[in-house]
């Protein structure tokens, strides 16, 4: 898939120049979310870009991870979405002529999965997103005349500017669960099984997608499932106050010292939260008797002849035939092959948690950007969300673009 001009043989400046030519203005590394809409937005100025990603079409793997937990809407709101316009999900919604009932939900008029991913897929269409796909996982970055040589799996890329938008590519596994399968127990993990559950089955993680996975498989093994969290989980309609979703407090946020950042996104985050809809879904379940509770701290867990016995607290509490963990991903970024590869190869700064340290452009390097979760130490609490994505956009088009 090379779309490096030849070799540089018969005279250096014309070889050049023949690069040049051949060169893409943007490549994206990662076509989630926030590849996806960034794709869109520079196709609409008439950008010559690829985005590389190792799956079959866009946003496959954030289908895959709202497939796994059976997830009925979105968290967020409905006027965010990945097109380029504003209101674009509302309009398209009004302009179905029959919604499905329980299109929305909440306060906020979350849209269900089926009409984002609906509405993604007219997004893709309209704008033949799709076309612009290069199938490989990322692995080396370097510069070369004029611009970027990304080297993949499968070939290499170049394009004078480079936007890396691989998400938080790390999932949280504890320690404890190292022994018993580790990461393939985790329901991001491509290999986590996805087959309905039988058996006694447990949870454990104490956030939206955790309480989402043991709602489903406690309708499928009712009174066979239990979540195992620390605490009750907090109410919240949504990941952190509406204001970061706005440029007006992404600035303010980039503006403050590092340190200050660092806290703020600590404290304005709602880790280990559910929209109140859901928490009443839990509470409801639990009366039914189809889904136990347990508050407290898995600390250890071992193999048996008939299933896993779980120690909580200390205290050798449970059995169970099958166990999921939805505790999340990885806070920061050390041990993500291509920034610390990246990093390393260009002398680019990392600040706290090893997460890219960027100018007011999530520029990590004059050439390239940094957009996602990795670009929260620029644009604030929601820089991993739709909202996010589209603060991301907006400041590549106020001060990296022409
Ligand atoms: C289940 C779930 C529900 C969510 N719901 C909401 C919601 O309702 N509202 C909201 O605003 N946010 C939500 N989020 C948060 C956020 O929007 C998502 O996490 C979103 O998927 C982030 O998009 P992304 O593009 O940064 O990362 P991802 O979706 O993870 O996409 C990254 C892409 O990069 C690719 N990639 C990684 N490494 C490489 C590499 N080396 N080379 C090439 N490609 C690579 C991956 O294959 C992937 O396709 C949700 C998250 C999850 C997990």
């Amino acid at each position: 898939m090379s779309l490096i001009a030849g070799s540089l043989g018969v005279g250096k400046t014309s070889a050049i120049n023949h690069l040049l030519m051949k060169m893409l203005d943007w490549l994206i590394i990662g076509a989630g979310v926030h590849g996806l809409h960034a794709a869109a937005r520079l196709r609409r100025r008439g950008s010559t870009l690829r985005l590389l990603d190792p799956h079959p079409h866009p946003l496959a793997e954030w289908e895959r991870r709202a497939e796994v937990l059976a997830m009925g809407h979105l968290r967020s709101p409905l006027d965010q979405d990945i097109d380029v316009g504003e209101l674009s999900l509302h309009h398209f919604a009004e302009a179905q002529p029959r919604l499905e009932p329980g299109s929305f939900a909440g306060p906020c008029r979350a849209p269900s999965v089926a009409l984002f991913r609906r509405h993604v897929e007219w997004v893709r269409g309209r704008l033949d997103l799709d076309a612009l796909l290069e199938r490989g996982l990322a692995r080396s970055v370097e510069l070369v005349e004029g611009g970027v040589r990304v080297e993949s799996d499968r070939g290499s890329l170049t394009a004078r500017r480079l936007i890396v938008a691989i998400g938080r590519p790390r999932t949280h596994v504890p320690a404890w669960a190292k022994a018993i399968g580790g990461p393939t127990l985790h329901v991001y993990d491509p290999e986590f099984d996805r087959s309905p559950p039988s058996g006694s089955v447990v949870v454990v993680g104490g956030g939206l997608s955790a309480a989402q996975l043991a709602l489903r498989w406690a309708q499928l093994r009712p009174g066979a499932t239990t979540l195992i969290c620390r605490r009750p989980p907090l109410i919240a309609e949504l990941d952190a106050a509406p204001r970061w979703a706005g440029p007006r407090w992404s600035w303010r946020f980039a503006n403050f010292p590092l340190a200050g950042r660092v806290a703020m996104l600590d404290s304005e985050l709602r880790r280990g939260s559910v929209p109140p809809r859901v928490a009443a879904r839990l509470a409801r379940a639990q009366r039914r008797g189809s889904l136990r509770v347990v508050f407290g701290e898995v600390t250890h867990t071992q193999r048996e002849a008939a299933g896993l016995a779980l120690s909580i607290n200390g205290d050798p509490a449970l059995r169970c035939d099958r166990l999921a963990l939805a505790t999340g991903f990885a806070r920061g970024f050390e041990g993500v092959p291509l920034f610390d590869l990246t990093a390393q190869a260009l002398g680019l700064a990392r600040g706290p948690r090893a997460t890219p340290l960027l100018d007011a452009a999530l520029r990590w390097h004059p050439r390239i950007h940094v957009i996602g979760a990795a670009a929260c130490l620029s644009l604030g609490p929601l820089a991993a969300n739709i909202a996010g994505a589209r603060l991301a956009s907006a400041r590549l088009e106020v001060l990296a673009l022409p």
